[in-house]
């Protein structure tokens, strides 16, 4: 017999998952060519060609003991230094090795920082609209999500609801810039203001709020956009990176964490954070990744590819008179529903076999999400579809 837990988890799925199987029978009743899944977030670009010379360089060139095997929980020292250097080099901080420990994706970073930080009960705020599996990650370690409700105007963080939403039980602040589902980027007065506001409550209430900057699509931002780097904005900041999307690597499972040494009790969240990195079964980070990309560091996904999608989207999308908010990041469109319903418009799209994500699953009702990790062919041909979908309710 599974968990009590696990009961309510398995029931509860993941709404992506469930379309992502939706579209395989769809695709057998009318063949793949003819089914338009926009609701997974799997990079379609290919890895930098720098990270297949860097496994093949490392694989021929070092001793497999040295590639394989066990090292520190936190990762190898040399790597969390390169690591270190190279956002020094970009964000103007001052982080070494020991800021840094290596992790098995930003899911692997989250969970290990939960591990460390939580106890039952303690509340994580999360500012809608918001990644789903947040609310798993807090439910491993028994805390309680607290939803911040979504500013649809700007899609910054409604800090009049947020301020609102602090309580001495707040533990963690979880913000991810850029935002998946909105495609927002946070911007540098909304993350001073954030900032302004933790330090004000940790004060008010006597307590640490640890805010994590989850950020795996830090550097999929459009049109120059800048996205602030936290940890100068406030001292109990952590930020959890993730090549998944940057290198197109999310399969290989590998990311960072950064503990800068301002949070309150830094040395033992550290010492914690290599424990739970062990005891959740991770032990490290995979250690042939690790190594692959310390020699990337310089290099960046080609979001060109992303960024046309982005524009042939929009545009098609507005033209056909549906309310978008424009994407300034990651590869994701949120869209208005035409009717108030957002599950209602999901089921409708299906008819026209476009698959979408209702935005009652980033607790953001009434939108949905199109991601655009996709071909720029698959995109040119659904908009025949959605043409029809908007005959649906624009006559
Ligand atoms: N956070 C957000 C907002 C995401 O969208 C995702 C994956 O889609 C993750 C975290 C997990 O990423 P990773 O593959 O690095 O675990």
């Amino acid at each position: 017999m599974i968990s009590e837990k696990m009961k309510v988890m398995t029931a509860n799925g993941s709404a992506v998952r469930a379309l992502f199987e939706e579209g395989k029978k769809m695709a057998a009743k009318v063949g793949p060519e003819n089914v338009f899944d926009f609701s997974l977030g799997n990079p379609n670009i290919p890895a930098p060609v720098n990270v297949k010379d860097a496994i093949i360089d490392l694989v021929n060139e070092e001793e497999s003991i040295n590639i394989h095997g066990y090292m520190s929980n936190t990762g190898y020292e040399e790597v969390r230094e390169q690591i270190a250097q190279s956002i020094n080099k970009e964000f103007n901080t001052k982080f070494d090795q020991k800021n840094i420990i290596m992790c098995v994706g930003a899911a692997g970073g989250m969970n290990v920082m939960m591990k460390t930080l939580i106890n039952p009960g303690d509340e994580v705020v999360v500012i809608a609209p918001y990644f789903m599996e947040y609310r798993s990650y807090a439910a491993n370690y028994d805390a309680t999500i607290v939803e911040v409700e979504p500013d649809t105007k700007t899609f910054q963080p409604n800090f009049e609801d947020l301020e609102k939403k602090l309580s001495p039980k707040t533990k963690v602040v979880i913000i991810n810039n850029p935002n998946n589902p909105s495609g927002a980027i946070y911007s540098t007065e909304t993350i001073k203001k954030l900032g302004e506001l933790l330090a004000a409550k940790e004060k008010e209430f006597n307590t640490s709020i640890y805010l994590f900057a989850d950020e795996p699509y830090r550097d999929l931002a459009y049109d120059g956009i800048e996205v602030p780097y936290v940890t100068p904005y406030y001292h109990n900041s952590i930020v959890i990176y993730s090549y998944s999307k940057s290198l197109s690597l999310p399969g290989e499972r590998i990311g960072y964490i950064v503990l800068p040494y301002e949070l309150d009790d830094y040395q033992d969240i550290f010492d914690a954070a290599a424990v739970a990195t062990r005891i959740l079964g991770f032990v490290n980070a995979p250690s042939l990744l690790q190594k692959v990309v310390a020699r990337c560091l310089d290099c960046k996904a080609d979001i060109s590819f992303y960024d046309k999608n982005r524009q042939l989207l929009y545009n098609g999308l507005t033209k056909l008179g549906f309310e978008c908010v424009k994407p300034d990041g990651a590869f994701y469109l949120f869209m208005k529903a035409p009717v108030e319903d957002d599950m209602e418009f999901v089921n409708e799209a299906k008819k026209h076999n476009i698959l979408l994500v209702p935005g009652r699953s980033f607790a953001c009702p009434g939108y949905v999400r199109i991601a655009y990790c996709v071909s720029p062919d698959l995109i040119e041909r659904s908009m025949a579809k959605f043409k029809e979908l908007a005959e649906v309710y624009f006559k």
